[in-house]
């Protein structure tokens, strides 16, 4: 796979990288659509360490500022992951940890540049049973393409760090992370909209495919293409949160997903 040979052939924001070579390709299967962070990646660390870097930066740029001393209390890890599952808006957290509200605009613009940093994304970690879902997927003849707002080259390197390549056919990726943070749901409908249709041209099955993931932009985004949705409480939103969009189903992983997807789907197509 060349990803420079992908890039320079479209100028769109966002753009499927082709993970297996066409000639590799076997006949027509049934996708099954799948987020990446939340449902394969813990990003749960590298959030609190952005949060964590962001309190300690405006700190920092205060004291140089007026030489004032800001007396900071950071909530735990627990506290603030529970929080952002429940999405406890970030100037709340802000305040909880000691922050003066005047300096929450300070803070969330170092957040927002830490976030994607690739200094940061050293936290991320593969969920523990990502790789089994992902194998299980494709022992039972399922094709995972990705839906993701990630930059498709973030995804591709933490797919081969972790040895899962293999297991994805397809990824579709926000070009830009920036765009994709303004409006999620929509560049997620986008981003869908587009897979299904290339999907489908390349001969593969989309009439009875899955939306898999684990926020709110994963099942708008089933819903509006009308396919089935499976929310992951495994990710950042909680289960009493996920459970009050409706979704099809909720699980508490990709490996639950991925047994009741498969046999949902094999008695679907039979
Ligand atoms: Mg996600």
């Amino acid at each position: 796979m060349s990803l420079k040979k992908h890039s320079h052939r479209t100028s769109a924001r966002s753009l499927p990288i082709r993970l297996v070579p066409p000639e590799e390709r076997t006949v027509s299967q049934q996708v099954v659509f799948c987020d990446f962070d939340g449902p394969i990646v813990d990003v749960s660390e590298r959030y609190y360490q952005t949060y964590r870097q962001g309190l300690s930066a405006i700190k920092q740029h205060i004291q140089y500022e007026s030489g004032e001393r800001l007396t900071l209390q950071p909530l735990s890890k627990q506290r603030f992951w529970d929080m952002k599952q429940n999405r406890v808006a970030d100037i709340e957290i802000a305040t909880r940890s000691g922050l003066p509200e005047a300096l929450f605009s300070g803070f969330i613009q170092h957040v927002e540049k830490l976030v994607n940093h690739p200094n940061l994304l050293q936290w991320d970690s593969v969920q523990p049973s990502a790789y089994e879902a992902l194998k299980y997927f494709n022992q039972r003849g399922l094709r995972v393409v990705l839906v993701t707002l990630r930059h498709p080259r973030q995804v591709d390197d933490f797919l081969q760090a972790q040895r899962l390549t293999h297991l994805i056919a397809e990824v579709y990726g926000a070009e830009d992370v920036n765009a994709a943070q303004a409006n999620r749901a929509e560049q997620k409908c986008t981003l869908l909209e587009r897979a299904i249709a290339q999907q489908t041209a390349q001969g593969h099955h989309t009439h009875n495919s899955w939306m898999i993931g684990d926020t709110e932009a994963d099942i708008t985004a089933g819903k509006t293409f009308n396919i089935s949705t499976a929310a992951l409480s495994c990710g950042i939103r909680s289960q009493d949160y996920l459970h009050r969009l409706s979704p099809d189903r909720l699980y508490s992983s990709l490996l639950a997903a991925a047994h009741e997807v498969a046999n949902i789907t094999a008695l679907q197509i039979a």
